[in-house]
């Protein structure tokens, strides 16, 4: 199992972190074991002093495929819901300065919460989509994915380009503006289309 996310693709987070707007998909990996387990508590990282959460809609691939033409990419994913790009904002703009790989501030154990999966309808990725975090029982990133800079069926062809996907992988297709720093105690609610999908607490 394999999880592929994508970076800067709602313009307005882009713009927050000083970021450009791509020109093609920003593309990044967590490994198996970043997924949070159901029912593990989720725990502050000790080597970072800047955990931020990132909400994020997420895509549950169905099929296996590559170099899959973006029309046909909704037939590769048959469910949806939301989750967390955990990231160490300090270290990554420590690694972002040196020009090196992500995978120590994106990709740690745990850094990847999904929240409930929903069945995905045909036609269904074509249409916007609202999505919430709540931190504390405050709204903090609301986002539609009407705003992606590039949409599911761009990404999924995209990723098959490089890499094969398999029935099982995840994909995570980027934060709205709003990310935030998330401390020991904070409750993290995630919401799609007003259903709330995940309910986590750091530990
Ligand atoms: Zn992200």
């Amino acid at each position: 199992m394999k999880i592929f996310c994508v970076g800067r693709n709602y313009g307005e987070h882009a713009k927050e972190l000083k970021n450009e707007i791509p020109e093609e998909p920003v593309i990044f990996m967590k490994p198996k074991n970043a997924l949070l387990q159901p029912n593990t508590p989720f725990y502050y990282p000790e080597f970072s002093n800047e955990l931020h959460y990132e909400l994020e809609i997420i895509l549950h691939v169905s099929k296996n495929g590559r170099y899959i033409p973006g029309k046909h990419a909704d037939k590769y994913v048959n469910e949806i819901s939301v989750g967390i790009d955990f990231t160490a904002r300090d270290i990554q703009n420590e690694l972002k300065k040196k020009g090196l790989p992500w995978e120590k501030a994106k990709a740690f154990d745990n850094s990847a919460v999904a929240g409930t999966w929903k069945p995905l309808k045909d036609g269904a990725l074509e249409k916007p989509m609202q999505f919430y975090l709540l931190l504390n029982g405050e709204k903090v990133q609301h986002g539609n994915s009407a705003d992606m800079v590039f949409d599911f069926k761009t990404v999924i062809s995209h990723i098959s380009q490089y890499f094969s996907l398999n029935i099982g992988d995840m994909i995570f297709t980027g934060t709205p503006a709003g990310v935030g720093e998330c401390s020991v105690g904070d409750r993290l609610e995630g919401f799609f289309e007003n259903e709330k999908l995940f309910d986590i607490e750091v530990k």
